[in-house]
């Protein structure tokens, strides 16, 4: 028996079963402080090296286990996103490369117009593409909504909206691996491979929602899920473009 000290109920185990304080006290050291911190806020060491692993082998197990609200096993996926968000933009920093030549070279293979039209759409381009630069670290995320909505619409009445908003904020985020593969494979090889980087995250986001819910996947089940990537990936792009045109007919109107 040992008693907590943050409730002071006596018991026994490796927590306390009224506060969840740990029993067996470790001294306080500087590892102790470092790990209670990346264990406890971050959910790093095990649960984040458990979640990644996870999200590449078995991605439905690790999503049905939060859906089914388990806490414990994996990190869920908002902190999921902040994390490898974080990563992200520190891969960036570290190999001194630009979000705004990345993008570039990422548009041109996504086919995006780039560089013909008149003045007037590449004054748009421009202006869309710094918008874009400049918020690069929302920019993925902005097509979760999206991407909720195709599965949403392409998968009826399988899960809730939240439910596809849980599994689309995990897939999308864990397809950061890729790119940041990416920008090393560039950094080292001084070859752009984004577009290598786009198809691989492509064939992991149809492979991996193709094995909802039983973990199986078939040819068909693979290419409707990419035809859902597709579909919301259209919606995303003519959303953006309309709003770039009523801003910039805006702007237009209230300059004169
Ligand atoms: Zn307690």
């Amino acid at each position: 028996m040992e008693k907590c000290i943050n409730c002071s109920l006596e018991s026994g185990g490796n927590y306390c079963p009224n506060c969840g304080q740990k029993l067996h006290l470790k001294k306080l050291t500087l590892r102790y402080i470092s790990s209670e911190f990346t264990d406890r806020w971050l959910g790093l060491d095990t649960k984040f090296s458990r979640s990644a692993w996870g999200l590449f082998l078995h991605p439905e197990r690790v999503i049905t286990a939060y859906l089914n609200r388990n806490s414990v096993r994996y990190i869920g996926p908002l902190g999921y996103y902040i994390v490898m968000t974080a990563l992200m933009l520190i891969t960036f920093e570290l190999l001194g490369l630009e979000v705004a030549d990345f993008l570039k070279s990422t548009n041109e293979n996504l086919g995006l117009p780039s560089g013909s039209g008149s003045a007037r759409q590449l004054a748009l381009q421009e202006s869309i593409s710094g918008w874009v630069s400049r918020n690069f670290r929302f920019v993925s995320a902005l097509l979760i909504p999206f991407l909720t909505l195709g599965v949403q619409w392409l998968y009826r009445k399988k899960r809730s909206f939240l439910e596809n908003l849980v599994m689309i904020t995990y897939l999308q985020t864990h397809t950061i691996w890729f790119l940041i593969v990416g920008l090393f494979t560039f950094k080292w090889t001084g070859f752009w491979v984004s577009q290598y980087m786009t198809i691989i995250s492509l064939i992991y986001f149809g492979w991996a929602l193709g094995r909802f819910n039983d973990g199986k996947i078939t040819f068909r089940k693979f290419l409707k899920a990419l035809l859902t990537w597709i579909v919301s990936y259209i919606l995303f792009i003519l959303t953006l473009s309309l709003m770039a045109i009523v801003l910039v007919v805006f702007i237009g109107a209230f300059k004169k």
